[in-house]
């Protein structure tokens, strides 16, 4: 069975972009692959944080996941920090990894572009996920197409180590590129994220995911109730299509492009659509909230399984390079 890796922020409780764009996927993919899902903590503190945020982040997250469907008797679900050979690895790979590459990374420009001063760990971070990654010598990686560069690192920093010490040790992951559902922000105007405001939490309550849907942004051409639509241009019609089923969606085309209803019906069966996904999820995360032993239980079991192999992987690897 072919095996597959995953890596989320610590950033707290999931929002319905990174759960449409990635976990649910995660969620289906647990089914048919080995499947490890890493809530990478020390990617995270790249970045100023504060510690009591960052632990209370990490757990909302890993309630999430597991609510969100996935499941620790078919996954391996862990925290980074809690296996130390993902940083013992990125060392190791730090001596193959030329300066160039690194810095020609997309992601590096852009957030060093945006700091006055800025911390290695931001230009070292494609070495630590490539160690991520390998550590468990994982062949595919679901990812969107902005992280292709990154995974395209870890391919060569994997051919790289290989060719240096003449072994064919770590496999090239490879890309499973994830069915592209870039999700907007209810604003309309970018990508889903905590860091604009724009977000519907994965758990938030009813009453208020209403109130972020009823004002939010639809297509601009229907000023008035009686004006035609073109759901292409309407947010609200994409969150359709991810929520709700398909003779739904169709009516919402026929509705909006006929002026048959106004914005306001169609978010309400949106509303509807969402909520009969979203209402177990909320359900079955309320009861591990209320249970946090369970989740350092199947915190402590997943980074169990994980040391094991990630130990086998750090013998071979020193062994190999002639570290006793
Ligand atoms: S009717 Fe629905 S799809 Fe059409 S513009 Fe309004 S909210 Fe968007």
């Amino acid at each position: 069975m072919s095996r597959i890796f995953s890596g989320i922020q610590p950033s707290g409780e999931l929002h319905i972009g990174n759960y449409l764009g990635a976990v649910k996927n995660w969620a289906e993919l647990q089914r048919s692959y080995e499947s490890f899902f890493c809530i990478v903590d020390y990617h995270a503190i790249t970045i100023p944080y504060e510690p009591e945020d960052l632990r209370a982040r990490t757990r909302e997250m890993m309630v999430s996941l597991l609510a969100a469907g996935l499941d620790p008797s078919t996954s391996t679900i862990f925290v980074q920090s809690m296996v130390p050979e993902h940083t013992e690895l990125a060392w190791i790979f730090n001596s193959v990894t030329p300066l160039g590459e690194l810095e020609r990374q997309t992601q590096y420009k852009d957030k060093a572009s945006r700091m006055e001063s800025v911390p290695a760990g931001i230009l070292n971070y494609p070495i630590l996920q490539a160690a991520d990654i390998l550590l468990y010598r994982a062949d595919l990686v679901p990812v969107g197409e902005d992280q292709v560069q990154h995974l395209e690192l870890s391919r060569e920093i994997a051919r790289r180590w290989n060719a240096r010490f003449g072994a064919e040790f770590f496999p090239e992951p490879q890309a499973k590129l994830t069915p592209a559902r870039r999700i907007m922000g209810l604003d309309g105007s970018a990508k889903m994220s905590k860091s604009m405001g724009n977000t519907v939490g994965l758990l938030e309550p009813p009453d208020s995911v209403w109130e972020k849907l009823r004002p939010a942004v639809t297509d601009p051409a229907r000023v008035r109730r009686t004006d035609p639509g073109t759901p292409e241009v309407c947010n609200i019609y994409h969150l359709h299509k991810a929520f709700s089923d398909a003779a739904t969606v169709d009516h919402v085309a026929v509705q909006c492009r006929s002026a048959g209803w106004g914005c306001i019906d169609c978010k309400k069966v949106l509303l509807e659509s969402m909520l009969r996904e979203l209402d177990p999820i909320r359900e079955r995360a309320r009861d591990l909230q209320a249970h946090p032993e369970r989740i350092a239980e199947i915190l402590a079991a997943g980074a169990d399984r994980c040391r094991v192999m990630a130990r086998e992987t750090m013998t071979a690897v020193k062994t190999i390079m002639g570290l006793l």
